[in-house]
C-alpha cells in the first residue's frame, strides 16, 4: 500500500478538523501546566494551513509538507509552532518530489520530523513533551514494519504506542518548555503537546483506514 499526495492532503485536512474539535481540551490541558494557549495556537495554524492547501493540491508530497511547515512556523507562535513547523518542514525535505510513499519512506519522513523537533527543542525523551508520544509511535511503526506487518496494522500499533506515550507524560516531571517552570507541580498532568501529537497520529490512521 502506498501513501499518495492526495492522502497527505486528506491527512492535513483531518488534522485541522481534529485540532478544531479538540481545541478547548488541548487548551484546558495547557492551562494546568502552561499558559492555556496550545489548542488556540494550533487551531490558528491549521486553519491558515487549510487556506493554503488548494495551492498545493497538484504538487508533490514534499511541497505539500513544506507548505504546512512554513505556515505553522509563521502562524502558530508559542513553542509548538516552530517545533511542529520544523517537523513538517523536515518531513517535506525527506520526501522530496515524490507523489507516493511506501512504509519505509514514511518512516524516514517521521524520523526526520522527530530529529527536527529534537534539534530545535534541544529535547529528549522523558522530559514531558510531544516527543514522549512521537518517539514511541515511531518505534512501534518501525518494529511492526520490520516484522513485515501491513502498513495499516503497523500504523494501528504506532497510534496505540503514541497513546501510551501520551499517558506516560502524566507522572513525568517537565524539564523543557513552559511546564518546566512549575517544577514538581508539573507532575500529575498530561502534556498538551504529547496530546496533540497523538491526535495527529490518530488522524493519519483514520485516513489510511479509510482507503
Ligand atoms: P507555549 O508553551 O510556548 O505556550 P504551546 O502551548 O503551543 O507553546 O505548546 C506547548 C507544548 O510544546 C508542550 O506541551 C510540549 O509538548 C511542547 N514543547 C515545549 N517545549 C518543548 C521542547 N523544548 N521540545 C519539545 N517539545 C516542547
Ligand atoms: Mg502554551
Amino acid at each position: 500500500m502506498h501513501i499518495t499526495a492526495e492522502h497527505v492532503i486528506k491527512f492535513i485536512e483531518r488534522v485541522a478538523a481534529t485540532i478544531k474539535a479538540q481545541r478547548d481540551y488541548l487548551t484546558q490541558l495547557d492551562s494546568a501546566i502552561g499558559d492555556s494557549d496550545h489548542g488556540v495556537n494550533l487551531d490558528r495554524g491549521f486553519t491558515t494551513v487549510l487556506t493554503k492547501l488548494p495551492g498545493v493540491a497538484d504538487k508533490d508530497i514534499g511541497a505539500i509538507l513544506k507548505t504546512v511547515g512554513t505556515t505553522l512556523v509563521s502562524t502558530v507562535g508559542g513553542a509548538s509552532g516552530p517545533l511542529y513547523g520544523t517537523a513538517f518542514l523536515r518531513a517535506g525535505m525527506a520526501t522530496g518530489d515524490c507523489f507516493e510513499l511506501g512504509a519505509t519512506d514514511v518512516i524516514i519522513a517521521l524520523d526526520a520530523a522527530l530529529e527536527g523537533i529534537q534539534s530545535r527543542g534541544k529535547s529528549t525523551r522523558g522530559e514531558k513533551t510531544m516527543i514522549d508520544a512521537i518517539g514511541p509511535g515511531i518505534d512501534a511503526l518501525k518494529a511492526a514494519n520490520a516484522a513485515s506487518e501491513d502498513f495499516v496494522s503497523a500504523l494501528r500499533k504506532s497510534v496505540a504506542a503514541c497513546e501510551v506515550g501520551m499517558r506516560a507524560t502524566i507522572p513525568m516531571l517537565a524539564t523543557k518548555g513552559r511546564a518546566s517552570y512549575l517544577g514538581e507541580r508539573s507532575i500529575g498532568h498530561q502534556d498538551p503537546g504529547a496530546t496533540s501529537a497523538f491526535l495527529m497520529a490518530q488522524a493519519m490512521l483514520d485516513v489510511v483506514e479509510g482507503m
